[in-house]
């Protein structure tokens, strides 16, 4: 089957569009839903007694059942919406963070994460007086185990890694890291960034027993401005509120408020219904595709790409070799910065991300300014491989 086809964008655009780890694009069925929600439905969930409102309450409760079911959860209610990633981190970081990490207390972060899953943390831990580890890399490119459990104490309070990471698509070991945790501190928490793997293989929270999961709509199919927040029932059911105001409270009178049960504890203000709507879809389209299809395109889009980019001596892959990866590519054309090999590919309607991807303690790890990535999706082909050498022989032409 031709996913390509599903794709609207690319009956508009001549892209070759190689920048699904920024964001993916977005398939008709799922653009019709935002159209069908504020033709048929549009009402303010949770916020009314008449028809319109319950209906959009019911749609948010059945979305809310439906990523339920698709991260396995246990409850529905531990499945809290937010505006994506950064959003469900940030009311970690808040609400757990700042409520239970206290001074001396340890955050252990791979070196690999995106800012979004470091920056919130230093804010946790200058506020609080705690301390961050950071665990470095093994020679493949995966979170160091050995390295990990030197940094694994009873000062833990928090690990928090990203299960692929978004520069290099490198799998990491989520379920061995959650083992590791458990089996030496029972009271650290694992956080698992999910906005780069959830496209890519099945998070079942119960099995692999994650504390919290973050993921983002948009990474998946989905429009901009919905995203999830996984937490235990029993977790979130002791965490306090992140954001204040209406819906999110039980009583209010004029000196003091008692809050909702989850999931409204966590969601103040009106809600993205069109977002979980197309949430819901993009899941469904994504459950009749099979993730064993995804993989088996990215996979064979990725493999024939790295044995076209082997043959261009003058083009440095990280990562790729000998690990366990996504359809991501991180790649430099030697002694050319990578917003300079960007702007030439573009011109061959390559889009690719460049840049340090929000990764600069990555970065300075590997020791480069910035990198390019390509990153592969069910839409892409052969064609936009063989525009990606084409652009990259230029690159060499222009810059010797
Ligand atoms: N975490 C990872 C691993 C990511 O790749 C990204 C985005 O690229 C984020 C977090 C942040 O996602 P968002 O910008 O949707 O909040």
């Amino acid at each position: 089957m031709d996913y390509r086809k599903e794709f609207p964008i690319f009956k508009n655009r001549d892209s070759h569009y190689l920048d699904t780890a920024a964001t993916s694009q977005k398939p008709k069925r799922v653009l019709d839903k935002i159209m069908e929600y504020y033709e048929k439905y549009n009402g303010n969930p949770g916020r009314g007694s008449h028809t319109l409102s319950m209906e959009a309450s019911n749609l948010m409760a059945n979305a809310r059942k439906t990523v339920q079911k698709f991260i396995n959860a246990k409850y529905d209610k531990e499945v809290i919406f937010t505006k994506n990633t950064t959003e469900s981190i940030n009311l970690i970081a808040y609400s757990y963070g700042i409520e239970f990490i206290n001074e001396n207390d340890e955050i252990i972060l791979g070196v690999s994460n995106h800012h979004a899953n470091i920056v919130p943390w230093q804010f946790v831990a200058e506020k609080k007086n705690a301390k961050i580890k950071f665990v470095y890399l093994t020679e493949n490119g995966q979170f160091d185990i050995e390295d990990f459990k030197s940094k694994l104490s009873d000062k833990t309070k928090l690990v928090a890694v990203s299960a692929v990471v978004n520069v290099t698509g490198v799998i990491q070991p989520i379920k061995e890291i959650i083992e590791i945790t458990r089996n030496r501190n029972k009271n650290a928490l694992v956080l698992v960034d999910a906005a780069q793997s959830m496209l890519h293989f099945r998070h079942d929270v119960q099995d692999f027993d994650a504390d919290f999961l973050v993921f983002s709509g948009h990474k998946l199919f989905t429009p901009m401005g919905i995203g999830v927040m996984y937490g235990k029932k029993e977790l979130l059911e002791k965490m306090p509120p992140f954001l204040y105001g209406g819906d999110m409270i039980e009583f209010v009178t004029e000196q003091k408020s008692t809050f909702a049960q989850l999931p409204n504890k966590f969601e103040g203000g009106t809600q993205n219904v069109e977002g979980a709507v197309t949430l819901e879809e993009a899941i469904n389209f994504i459950e009749e595709i099979s993730y064993e299809k995804i993989n088996e395109i990215e996979n064979s889009l990725t493999k024939n790409a790295l044995e076209k980019l082997k043959k261009l001596d003058f083009v440095e892959t990280y990562f790729t070799k000998d690990v366990e990866h996504t359809g991501i590519i991180a790649f430099n054309v030697k002694n050319v910065h990578s917003h300079d090999v960007a702007f030439i590919l573009d011109s061959y309607d390559v889009a690719v991300r460049s840049g340090h991807h929000c990764a600069q303690p990555l970065m300075n790890y590997l020791g480069i300014p910035s990198c390019c990535r390509a990153s592969f999706s069910i839409y892409n082909n052969e064609e936009d491989i063989d525009k990606l050498i084409e652009g990259l022989l230029k690159v060499k032409e222009v810059f010797g």
